[in-house]
């Protein structure tokens, strides 16, 4: 069984049904949509393929990711070579252009620079240092070309050192916002939080909506490493978004601030993404660097529950390729990992299911129960079982599909839908039923049941049960 779960970003190279399936098959768990490229309502479609994908009880993921506060240049033609010591005007506030300038969408940008500072494009690719600004919004901004390269529509620009004042969901965000929960995304991740204010108005769309979709923190600008604990103690989940924070904070320092990330997150027991430029070489070639292989294997090890890919299969050559080889790569990591567990620290949110989830834990350890099967409605009791990171099978019993799905993001959960009976030991038993008949279950094993009462998954949390499969194919344990 896989844990670490591989998070595939769809673009023009993937997203024809083809495609699609092939990443399925090769074990891609998650599939992001970006909504910084193209219009909201042109995804429309895209959800529908995907869900399209699912079956034999096997149900797919999709993690809807905000555009955020971040810069980016506005639509040209063509490619545009930048070369070194070449002077480049950015015209402020134009989501279009033709003509030699470059198209910026951030009106403010040409008030807020000064001579002499830096601005970076393309994920900091092509750096640019300020030489003359037009001075007030909706300006000019002329530079000149220190690292030249070629340039393409839609690319970020960085300023790193100024803080922008952008709301975090601006009326792009908020557009697509609605139409993530609208098509029935199973995660959303904010992009560019600066503070843990920043994810307010995600969650309240959420809960308008009368969902309970959980949201990523997209851990990719300087403050947010300042304000990290108070933004994960927000979030449902964390990406460690290297591609901005790269450019961000300096590149050196990137590698300490994922772990100090992902430590973050294990302490809540949280989701952590690792990603950006996991397998980039494969965005050309077929095989990827010994470096790059390195790399998600030192985040899997270090403690990342998810790892992902970006432009490799979104734009990429070998989006199917990519995705086999990220498989490989976890699976070996995995087999050499000597244990994985942990317990997270005390979380005021969900407290009394943390409490039952840990007891369940415990007892599957001291009994040698190497099932653990937990009821849920949204997904949340197996979300903190998954926390502890046991070293054993997590299957959720759920009877809503939206449930399933989320809970693909879950690292070493896997999921069965069962229906919900009139009492909770009911559902337990025909969940491990049916386990002991699809093969999972070997005679003499014992398994954790973790549970509502009197109602498995509608009831809280609060039943711990420790069955066994006899010899004989009977359950005991039960009452
Ligand atoms: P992005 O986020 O791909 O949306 O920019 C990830 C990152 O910055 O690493
Ligand atoms: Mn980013």
């Amino acid at each position: 069984m896989r844990r670490t779960r591989v998070v595939a970003t769809i673009g023009p190279a993937s997203w024809d049904l083809d495609n699609l399936n092939s990443m399925f098959d090769a074990g891609a768990n998650v599939f992001r949509l970006n909504y910084s490229h193209g219009e909201p309502e042109q995804k429309t479609e895209l959800y529908e393929r995907i869900r399209s994908l699912e079956k034999d009880g096997r149900t797919t993921c999709i993690l809807a990711d905000l555009p955020g506060p971040k810069l980016r240049l506005g639509e040209f033609p063509g490619v545009r070579l930048t070369r070194n010591g070449e002077s480049l005007r950015l015209l402020c506030g134009l989501s279009q252009h033709d003509g030699p300038e470059i198209p910026v969408e951030y009106a403010g940008l040409s008030a807020e620079l000064k001579v002499g500072d830096s601005v970076l494009l393309a994920d900091g690719l092509i750096r640019l240092s300020v030489t003359a600004t037009g001075g007030k919004v909706g300006s000019f901004v002329d530079c000149l070309v220190e690292d030249g390269g070629p340039l393409t529509s839609r690319k970020g620009v960085n300023v790193p050192g100024t803080t922008i004042d952008l709301p975090a969901i601006g009326p792009k965000d908020e557009k697509a916002l609605a139409h993530a929960l609208e098509a029935g995304a199973d995660w959303i991740a904010v992009s560019y939080v600066r503070n843990a204010e920043d994810l307010r108005p995600a969650k309240e769309a959420v809960k308008a909506a009368g969902k309970h979709t959980p949201i990523i923190a997209k851990i990719e600008h300087p403050s947010a490493l300042t304000n990290l604990h108070s933004i994960l103690d927000a979030a449902d989940g964390v990406m460690v978004a290297r591609g901005d924070l790269g450019v961000e904070i300096p590149l050196e320092q990137v590698p300490l601030a994922q772990q100090n990330i992902i430590d973050a997150g294990l302490m809540r027991g949280m989701v952590v993404i690792v990603a950006t430029q996991m397998l980039e070489s494969m965005t050309l070639n077929p095989r990827p660097t010994r470096a790059e292989v390195s790399d998600v294997s030192t985040a899997i090890r270090h403690g990342g529950t998810a790892v992902m890919l970006s432009g490799e299969t979104a734009s990429g050559n070998h989006p199917v390729t990519t995705v086999e080889t990220m498989v490989r790569i976890v699976t070996a990591t995995e087999e050499g990992l000597e244990t994985s567990g942990g317990t997270p620290g005390a979380l005021s949110k969900f407290r009394s299911t943390r409490a039952v989830a840990h007891a369940g834990v415990e007892l599957a350890k001291i009994s040698g129960a190497r099932h653990i099967l937990v009821a849920t409605q949204h997904g949340n009791a197996p979300r903190l079982v998954a926390g502890y990171r046991p070293d054993f099978v997590v299957t959720a019993v759920t009877d809503r599909l939206r449930a399933a799905r989320r809970m693909n993001l879950l690292p070493g959960v896997e999921s069965v839908m069962v229906e919900e009976y009139e009492r909770g030991s009911q559902t337990m038993q025909a969940a491990v039923r049916m386990l002991a008949d699809n093969g999972s279950l070997k005679s003499g094993e014992r398994i954790v049941a973790i549970s509502g009462s009197p109602l498995a998954m509608r009831g809280a949390t609060s039943t711990v049960r420790l069955y066994r499969l006899e010899p004989d194919g009977t359950i005991s344990g039960t009452e």
